[in-house]
């Protein structure tokens, strides 16, 4: 994700910390690298120009040149008018006074529009609300279906017609439908097209006319750079949108789309797609997304991450099976597990600030699975006593497991270590080593 801008920008850090002392000069050089860097990553040139505008008002300033650490304060300024270009503070759904909240979504064809409708649903309905989707995709026909498949993978009711060619008239039996349902949001997932044309703002100007919603959000697709700004324009000029989700950015080396559409369009990025999968799906920050892009970590995303993963009950299970000292290789390979559903490990060190120099991780990520594979090649009672595991019983898990012997001992052995620090750190006393005082 905007991993070309972000290398780009670390390398121009990486100099103006060498720098020492910022002058005039090498901040004229620096700002002209972070133009180019922008240029490069696709963002509307204007909004180029007014950005490093800003910052080498801010940079030339006496306050920067009289600091204690002018390199530090330029990342920082940097990173400041990077949020704002992103659009400052975090844009929110409106919710209607009295429910359900109506939220219409309008997007060109492909743009991931009836992928975003269900993610959007998922993630309301982990919210504790109830929403209903609304298929009304006249033009493309397998939305529809696809729409139904989806609402019903998570649960969450959909209405359509099929066969029916009246946009509207869907959303209109589709409001009355999800409001004897009780639905607290309801989601239009309207028609797309293949570019933008006067049927299309026409039905979308009815169906808005007609639903009156809280909220209208066009999806644009972060991988068509500026053709996405444009998109947002003209949809704002025609339906005054409320908002833009920008998906497809887990695909989107350069990040055009995401910096320029705020400043072009005047409209907020509400949501983020970052992925195939419903869950995702990432409420925008504009602060979060500036600190990911210049490399300085994303903590606050990777607890919420975490703490999205992890089962509260089952961790308090944990600890006490680790007091009791029974932990043993289920759990251990129930913990693995749980780290997997964070996503790739390379994904997550992004967000740890400077994690981004340790390297190539591919060499962990493969380590775990193998991992993963031996456990899962033993019986239970293996995985709960392992001193059973004999010879033969190991020859049969590194076979199972695609493994060799030698790697079933050295996981075993892993194991044992971790059983050890476990009960050192498990009886409340710390460890003795020698010549050191504890407070
Ligand atoms: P629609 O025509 O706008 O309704 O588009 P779809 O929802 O059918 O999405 C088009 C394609 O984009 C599908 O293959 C989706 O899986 C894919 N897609 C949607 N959102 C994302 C995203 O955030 N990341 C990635 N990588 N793919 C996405």
């Amino acid at each position: 994700m905007l991993d070309n801008l972000g290398n780009r920008f670390q390398e121009i850090f990486k100099k103006v910390r060498g720098n020492g002392v910022l002058n005039e000069s090498n901040i004229k050089d620096a700002l002209k690298e972070v133009r180019l860097a922008l240029l490069e990553a696709d963002v509307n040139y204007k909004v180029v120009k007014e950005f490093v505008g800003k910052v080498k008002e801010k940079a030339v300033g006496e306050t920067v040149l009289k600091g204690i650490n002018p390199a530090q304060q330029f990342i920082k300024i940097v990173h400041d008018e990077l949020v704002e270009l992103l659009g400052g503070t975090n844009a929110r759904l409106t919710k209607a006074n009295k429910p359900p909240t109506i939220i219409m979504l309008a997007g060109l064809q492909g743009a991931g529009k009836t992928t975003f409708a269900a993610k959007l649903a998922k993630f309301l309905k982990k919210k504790g609300e109830k929403p209903y989707l609304v298929g009304a995709d006249i033009y493309r026909p397998a939305a529809m279906k696809q729409l139904q498949v989806l609402g019903e993978s998570i649960g969450v009711g959909v209405f359509t017609i099929e066969g029916s060619q009246d946009a509207v008239k869907i959303c209109e039996e589709g409001i009355t439908k999800s409001k004897e349902e009780h639905a607290t949001y309801i989601i239009l997932d309207t028609a797309g097209r293949l570019h933008i044309d006067e049927n299309l703002m026409d039905e979308l100007k009815e169906i808005k006319k007609m639903a009156r919603p809280q909220e209208i959000l066009l999806v644009v697709d972060a991988m068509t750079g500026q053709d996405a700004v444009n998109v947002a324009s003209k949809f704002n000029e025609t339906l005054n949108i409320d908002g833009v989700v920008v998906t497809k950015l887990d695909g989107d080396a350069r990040g055009g789309a995401a910096l320029s559409i705020k400043a072009v369009s005047g409209k907020p990025i509400k949501f983020i797609g970052v992925g195939e999968k419903l869950e995702d799906i990432e409420l925008f920050h504009p602060d979060r997304l500036a600190s990911r892009i210049l490399g300085m970590g994303d903590v606050v995303s990777l607890v919420e991450k975490a703490q999205e993963a992890i089962d509260e009950d089952e961790a308090k299970r944990l600890e006490e099976k680790i007091k009791k000292q029974e932990f043993d290789l289920e759990d251990f390979l129930k913990q693995l597990q749980n780290i997997k559903k964070l996503g790739p490990i390379s994904n997550l060190l992004k967000m740890i600030p400077g994690a981004n120099q340790i390297g190539d991780l591919a060499p962990a990520e493969k380590e775990m699975k193998k991992v993963e594979a031996i456990i899962q090649s033993m019986t239970k009672e293996e995985r709960s006593k392992p001193k059973i595991i004999n010879a033969s019983r190991k020859k049969r898990i590194a076979k199972g497991s695609g493994t060799n012997v030698h790697e079933v001992n050295k996981l075993l052995q892993q194991f044992e270590q971790m059983k050890k620090m476990m009960k050192m750190f498990s009886g409340g006393s710390m460890p003795k080593i020698p010549g050191m005082k504890f407070p």
